[in-house]
């Protein structure tokens, strides 16, 4: 995609602005982003399903917006995966070969092939209605795949399952895409499932693409406090300071010597929490960030404790804890577990 925005309501309503984005051959790249930040809007333009107000698409070098979904090879699954009822699950999934006037015996086939791929040999013969809901979509992917397309586009297609069935698809999902190595475009405002399945994620927000990065180094290293803030669960605590002289005066009081100092003079600082330590004790380094505890939440792999300090809500992820709510509480952490970002909110 090169520099491709899209406007709605005479340019009103801004879906999409300047997406830059290169995907690579057999690459799984996932658009993930909230609810309504131009995501659908931007596999709608791949497929060919809308137009852009501006920018060029090409697949290889081939310049396709303009071109008609039919003539983009590509195959297109949605979240509400809609079967045709009146067809068993075999004339579902041949039907797009039909239509292409492929001879019945290379249709067998590749229905047997694909069915085989897919798990679903012994619902051939079933109705969509007699079927469960993970064998419907394991259908409505086989029906998108047999054509055998150059780019498959996949659309929150998980989100209408329940959660053990959504585990279940999202490696099987993975294995029929590395095993086909069909260049994919998955979007889902679903942490999880885009840090597990993607080779890289473009994280988008209002219309734009905020940072494209590999699961790990989108965690390791957001390139802004819009994308820290996002990612994680829960995201990284961010506090505002002041720098100077190589440390940082948060809220006043607490000399937080940095590593990497910036430009700026205001600046958030940006800790995981999981790299953050509470204590009711005063800790041994010579400043602390205080606050009051406000809820201890068990979770069984690791202990949330939320801490209110000057109002705002800070999460700390600990194996275990003794402290108690409403506690009067020392939050610390390492300096090199702290990202710093300048005053326009960039690492
Ligand atoms: P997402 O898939 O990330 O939830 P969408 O791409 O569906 O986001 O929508 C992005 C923005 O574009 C939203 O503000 C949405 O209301 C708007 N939008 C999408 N499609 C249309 C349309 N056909 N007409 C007008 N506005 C639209
Ligand atoms: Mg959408």
């Amino acid at each position: 995609m090169r520099s491709v925005s899209k406007y709605f309501d005479g340019g009103d309503t801004v879906a999409n602005y300047k997406l830059d984005l290169e995907v690579e051959d057999g690459e799984f790249l996932v658009f993930l982003g909230p609810s309504g930040c131009g995501k659908t809007t931007a596999l709608r333009m791949i497929a060919g399903l809308e137009t852009p107000s501006d920018g060029e698409i090409y697949f290889d070098d081939d310049r396709v917006d303009g071109k008609q979904p039919a003539d983009r090879n590509v195959a297109m699954v949605f979240q509400n995966y809609a079967l045709y009822p009146h067809m068993t699950v075999r004339e579902n999934i041949e039907y797009p070969l039909k239509i292409q006037g492929i001879p019945p015996e290379e249709r067998d086939e590749r229905v047997a092939e694909t069915a085989e791929l897919l798990h679903i040999e012994e619902q051939l013969g079933s109705d969509p209605a007699e079927i469960s809901g993970g064998q419907r979509q394991r259908t409505s992917l086989a029906r998108a795949i047999i054509r055998k397309p150059s780019v498959f586009l996949l659309d929150e297609p998980l989100s209408n399952l329940d959660a053990k069935l959504r585990l279940e698809m999202r490696s099987e999902l993975k294995r029929l895409q590395s095993e086909l190595d069909i260049t994919t475009v998955y979007v889902t405002h679903n942490q999880e499932e885009a840090m597990s399945m993607g080779d890289r994620i473009a994280v988008m927000n209002q219309g734009t693409i905020r940072q494209v990065a590999d699961p790990e180094e989108l965690y390791r290293r957001p390139q802004t406090t819009w994308v820290a803030d996002f990612i994680g669960s829960p995201p990284m605590n961010l506090f505002e300071g002041i720098q100077a002289d190589g440390t940082v005066d948060l809220a006043g009081e607490n000399e937080l010597p940095t590593k990497t100092p910036t430009a700026s003079e205001t600046v958030s600082v940006g800790v995981r929490p999981e790299d953050m330590s509470v204590d009711s004790d005063s800790p041994e380094t010579d400043w602390a960030i205080r606050g009051t505890v406000e809820t201890v939440e068990p979770l069984g792999e690791y202990v949330l404790v939320n801490v209110d300090v000057d109002g705002k809500f800070v999460n700390v992820k600990v194996p275990t804890t003794d402290v108690e709510p409403e506690q009067q509480v020392s939050l610390t952490f390492e300096p090199e577990d702290a990202y710093l970002y300048d005053g326009d909110g960039e690492l």
